[in-house]
């Protein structure tokens, strides 16, 4: 059986059970940004943080693109998130090219050019990447000046979460 001919069975077994409140208006406290990396998908059960409070934003690479933004317009301006926490994590896909070296693995692949993605968002250094990632956010002018703006990175090795300071942009 494929995976998604289980998930829809799953879901099926699961209508039963189903809590309808789940179909009320959300009510997050957080916005989380982080990795699609399928490590990362316990984030919100080691944060200790309810799915039911946190919106989450996932891309590969933890990064903050046009579209990334979009979603946040949303947690804060219309479902009143005060807090955004961007969790970037070490030993990501994004350490293993450049955006020039990655559209030429694409093309050998592919054998076909493309116009878009223009940018691949690759980095040598996470915690770099994290602290640009909240800087964006930081001068957006749609991103008020009372939200909280805080960048960590997830060691998969130890599992330390640490923070990264927003002082200082190397790259
Ligand atoms: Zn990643």
């Amino acid at each position: 059986m494929s995976l998604i001919e289980h998930a829809i069975a799953s879901s099926q077994a699961s209508e039963k059970n189903h809590d309808p409140s789940l179909a009320g208006k959300p009510a997050p406290k957080v916005a989380i940004i982080t990795c699609m990396d399928p490590r990362m998908n316990q984030l919100l059960e080691r944060l200790d943080i309810k799915p039911a409070d946190a919106d989450l934003i996932r891309n590969v690479g933890t990064v903050v693109t046009e579209d990334v933004v979009r979603s946040l317009m949303f947690s804060i301006h219309v479902l009143g998130v005060t807090e955004i926490m961007i969790v970037g994590h070490t030993g990501c896909g994004m350490e293993m090219f450049t955006d020039l070296s990655f559209e030429k693995h694409l093309q050998e692949r592919t054998g076909k050019l493309a116009v878009t993605p223009a940018v691949f968002h690759f980095y040598t250094d996470v915690n770099d990447a994290t602290r640009k990632q909240m800087l964006k956010l930081r001068t957006h002018p749609w991103v008020p000046a009372n939200i909280t703006i805080r960048g960590f990175v997830l060691n998969l090795a130890t599992g330390k979460l640490t923070e990264v300071s927003a002082e200082t942009v190397a790259s």
